[in-house]
């Protein structure tokens, strides 16, 4: 563990779990009712806004005045969460997420590490001077919060805001509209119900609690998992004939164009999952999509790996991106094919791929 002392707050990067220090530190900062925002990532995902909701939930429970502000909108499958209503997005309502930050008295970030992961938010937290509360599950935490819960081995985001209210001793606070958020979160970051070495024992202990409180988890499967529209599985079936294999390199990559998305009437959200379709291949350990966005003007990567193979740093080292060993994004400013030709070059930097 490594402790650095900066003033007026100390600050705590700690190795799983939460410290005695870290719990006394956060009791006291939610001492008082206070006007509190919750950050999730740009560009949300099930995680993102599972965790981010379920503590929003638990905090107005305990008196507070929680406010969840979204760099930008989520997809559709996640849009009937408990407490949607109450997102901000700072894309559609800049003005309202800019003066909550500013009002704002305690600061929380889940589900990424570094303020650079919030778009457009990023200036406005920067800006902040009240205490961060970061709670987060990817590698390599930047040093910005006061109290900085971090574990890279934990299935999501969810599953540690659970034991964060476990910590404070507040287990018996997790009702069926808590539950519900949480459940969403690990079942959609444990790379599709709980499938991902990441899931362990405890994941499932926590799960087995929330369904004891109430939370209809076949109900939430069908929610986000059963409501395809059929442009998007025409999408599916253009993205499939779209993989390619490099067989020396039990490497798969898939590759849609702006042009393709239009033809499919793409909506957001529409190509979560779609890598999986790469990886499950036989013999395939490293698996990429490769998607065009060209309102960004830029190339949005997902990758994919089994085994010790981290796209967490193939990620970070070629497409300035980041994640997890086995679940990793990144970016490119390089046309489509222009992209996929560059990451064709790299394959053969890892002679771990071809072993
Ligand atoms: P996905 O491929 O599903 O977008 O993301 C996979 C994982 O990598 C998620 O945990 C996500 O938070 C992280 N991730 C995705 N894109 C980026 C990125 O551009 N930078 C970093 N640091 N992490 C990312
Ligand atoms: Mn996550």
């Amino acid at each position: 563990m490594k402790t650095i002392h900066l003033s007026p707050f100390i600050e705590i990067v700690s190795s799983p779990p939460m410290t005695q220090e870290q719990v006394n530190q956060t009791r006291k900062l939610l001492d008082t009712p206070k006007d509190i925002v919750i950050i999730p990532h740009k560009n949300p995902d099930g995680d993102a806004m599972g965790s981010t909701l379920a503590l929003y939930h638990y905090l107005k429970k305990k008196g507070h005045h929680p406010c969840v502000i979204a760099p930008n909108n989520y997809p559709k499958f996640l849009q009937w969460l408990p407490g949607n209503d109450s997102v901000v997005a700072y894309d559609a309502a800049a003005k309202v997420a800019k003066e909550k930050i500013e009002q704002a008295q305690l600061i929380f970030t889940l589900d990424f590490n570094d303020l650079s992961r919030t778009g457009d938010l990023q200036q406005h937290l920067e800006q902040a001077t009240v205490p961060f509360i970061m709670i987060d599950h990817h590698q390599q935490p930047s040093a910005y919060a006061t109290v900085t819960y971090s574990d890279a081995t934990m299935s999501s985001t969810s599953e540690m805001v659970y034991h964060f209210m476990e910590a404070l001793g507040d287990q018996a606070m997790v009702d069926a509209t808590i539950g519900t958020c949480l459940y969403t979160g690990i079942m959609t970051d444990t790379g599709g119900s709980f499938r991902f070495p990441s899931t362990t024992a405890t994941t499932h202990h926590v799960v087995s609690e929330l369904i004891k409180a109430g939370v209809n988890n076949a109900g939430i499967h069908e929610q986000v998992y059963d409501n395809n529209r059929y442009s998007k599985l025409q999408l599916l079936g253009r993205a499939l004939s779209n993989l390619k294999v490099v067989e020396k390199y039990k490497t798969s990559y898939i590759t849609l164009s702006q042009k393709e998305l239009d033809q499919h009437k793409f909506q957001k959200g529409d190509t979560e999952g779609f890598v999986n379709y790469g990886l499950s291949l036989e013999g395939v350990i490293f698996a990429v999509i490769f998607i065009e966005n060209r309102s960004e003007n830029i190339i949005k990567i997902s990758f994919r790996s089994k085994g010790d193979f981290s796209v967490n740093e193939f990620a970070r080292a070629h497409f300035n991106g980041g994640g997890h060993t086995n679940a990793a994004g990144g970016r490119s400013d390089l046309s489509l094919q222009k992209t996929t030709e560059h990451f064709l070059t790299l394959l053969s930097q890892y002679p771990e791929l071809s072993l």
